[in-house]
């Protein structure tokens, strides 16, 4: 078989993409019908009176939108064991918990050989094309990636995160050989019960490996900034480790610390170097390419809700290239990023055509191109080909592991073709979405209003390290409560005028007008103790969730209480906006 002895052949790659994105309208149509052939005994589409038929038009025809809600229980019929077609024609014998940032809960998805098999197109896309640009040698790479535990579902169906689904399929690591994917930590370390550990070993790993790392990755850059956050209290810990070959006593995990014993052997000369190098940094500035001298960019999801911390990284990383990494979920892909050159706020995902069918609900009406559709609730999709450039769209993805005409609940924005393929740009999570009356404020409104109101601390070189939101119904009116942990200690007069500048930065216009008739409070903008959302990290956690996908939720509803709580209960300050 291929996968065996995987050749990685860029130029093939390469022009296997151009080909399919020429004919994408086509190529749309062949992928439904080989979707629709191969599950069409599921018990979901026979319900649908497809009969065999597997064109666009039908498909649309019989086949209604969906959520997450409208599929749980057929999903969860198969987590309890139930191995008839119900999704798809072969039983689904994996089940990947999305990180459900939205619900505060991870929701069970189907996972499958196709799936695996898109994923690892995908990463040979982009790679094909980031190789060009950035050509590797044949080093390592630090990669901050947690495998969490794999459970068995009551019917006995193996459940993780997408990301462990990947790392414990025998195919992935055969591919991410072929793509210079090369870890510098041992799987023990990887596959670690204990995520803090682990990453004290990736960097310890790195340190150990330090000429040879090519690459700094994540699958999101909330964990790289996190891991070099971390670094700044234990470098001192990992110097010594090194210069007496000894690993810390705060490693505990048996099977840890055996792989880390087999790498780690005395070496004063590094650990007095690396010493010396952080000893001469000024405020961490260059971190990355102080500690790796042959790192030749960093890779990881940069876009959406990593944005706010591209800041952050680019002063670790220096002139360092930063690499947005591709587009996609645990219900299935979207996207490559084919022009790894772009920086991460301007990076788009080049649609792979064969890897689903996909739909757009356009955002904004446009009324001269489409006739009058006010009496039908349902919204009207288009195609793939059919989108246009500078609009906005909701995502409903038709996938080879049995999701039919499912609204994914993004929202991107169509910037440009790749032949005939849309190139996208990841505009928000269409249900973050903080709303009292007839205000809709979305993640990407919190994220500007945060950045601009965070400039405010910049005079006294401090930081938001990261922010959350909340509508507080107690009072009334009701307002926006935004949660801050800030790098330091800021004065009164600062923090005032940061909660001023953040009401005031909310430029929708509902919130705008409710604000200036007080339908809507103050804005309140409570800062929490330093640690508190490592506190939610560690929370999603322990609820079963993964690092690999971990996402600060950018509003906590009032169902999420746990959160809500964690939050409430680090709250050191809070202001009250006399902005309006
Ligand atoms: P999960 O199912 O936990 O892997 O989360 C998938 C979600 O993460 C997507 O639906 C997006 O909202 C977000 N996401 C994934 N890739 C990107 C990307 N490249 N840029 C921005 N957001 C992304």
């Amino acid at each position: 078989m291929l996968e065996k002895m995987e050749e990685f052949n860029q130029e093939k790659v390469i022009e296997e993409f151009e080909a399919t994105t020429k004919d994408a309208e086509r190529v749309q149509t062949e992928t439904l019908k080989k979707i629709l052939e191969e599950n069409g005994s599921a018990e979901y589409l026979q319900n649908l009176g497809l009969n065999g038929r597997t064109d666009p038009e039908s498909f649309k025809n019989c086949v209604p939108l969906v959520t997450h809600k409208e599929l749980e229980q057929y999903i969860q019929r198969i987590a309890d064991g139930d191995s008839s077609p119900i999704l798809t024609g072969k039983p689904i014998t994996t089940i990947s918990l999305s990180s459900g940032t939205t619900q505060g809960r991870p929701k069970f998805v189907p996972f499958n050989d196709e799936l695996m098999e898109s994923t690892m197109q995908i990463y040979r896309t982009s790679f094909a094309f980031r190789n060009k640009e950035f050509p590797l040698g044949n080093g390592k790479s630090l990669q901050f990636i947690y495998s969490s535990k794999q459970f068995k579902t009551k019917g006995g169906l193996a459940a993780g995160t997408a990301t462990t689904n990947l790392f414990r399929n025998p195919q992935f690591k055969t591919t991410m050989k072929a793509i210079q994917f090369q870890p510098c930590s041992p799987d023990e370390v990887i596959f670690g019960p204990d995520f803090h550990q682990s990453l004290y070993c990736h960097l310890l790993c790195g340190l150990i490996f330090r000429d040879e790392v090519e690459f700094v990755f994540s699958t999101f850059a909330h964990s790289i900034i996190h891991a070099f956050r971390t670094f700044e209290h234990v470098w001192e810990e990992l110097c010594t480790d090194i210069r007496d070959g000894v690993l810390s006593s705060r490693v505990t995990v048996p099977s840890v610390r055996a792989a880390m014993s087999k790498l780690l052997k005395p070496n004063p000369e590094l650990a007095e170097l690396i010493y010396e190098k952080c000893s001469g940094l000024s405020n961490w500035y260059r971190l990355v390419p102080e500690l790796f001298p042959n790192a030749k960019y960093i890779y990881g999801i940069m876009t959406g809700s990593m944005e706010p911390y591209l800041k952050k990284l680019r002063h670790y990383a220096g002139e360092l290239p930063l690499l947005g990494a591709d587009y996609g979920s645990s219900e299935g892909w979207l996207g490559a990023n084919v022009n790894p050159k772009l920086p991460p706020e301007l990076a788009t995902f080049s649609v792979l055509p064969n890897i689903g069918f996909f739909e757009f609900i356009p955002l904004r009406e446009n009324i001269e191109d489409q006739e009058p559709n006010f009496l039908s609730v349902e919204p009207r999709p288009v195609g793939l080909t059919e989108v246009k450039i500078g609009e906005e769209y909701e995502i409903i993805l038709t996938t080879f592991a049995g999701l039919y005409r499912y609204r994914l609940g993004d929202v991107v924005k169509v910037m440009g073709f790749h032949n005939s393929t849309p190139e996208l740009k990841f505009v928000c999570r269409r249900n973050l979405l903080l709303t009292v009356n007839i205000d809709k404020t979305t993640e990407k409104d919190l994220q500007i209003a945060v950045e601009e109101a965070g400039k405010e601390l910049g005079e006294d070189k401090l930081e938001v390290v990261d922010f959350t939101s909340h509508v507080d119904s107690s009072t009334d009116p009701a307002h926006y409560v935004v949660f801050w942990e800030i790098s330091g200690e800021a004065s009164e007069e600062v923090l005032q005028e940061c909660c001023n500048c953040l009401d005031r930065s909310f430029l929708d216009a509902g919130y705008v007008s409710s604000r200036k008739v007080s339908t809507i409070g103050a804005l309140e903008l409570r800062v929490v103790r330093r640690g508190t959302f490592q506190k939610l990290l560690d929370h999603c956690l322990a609820s079963g969730g993964a690092v690999s996908q971990f996402k600060t939720p950018r509003c906590i509803g009032q169902a999420n209480k746990l959160v809500l709580q964690i939050l409430c209960d680090n709250v050191v300050k809070s202001y009250f906006s006399a902005a309006f």
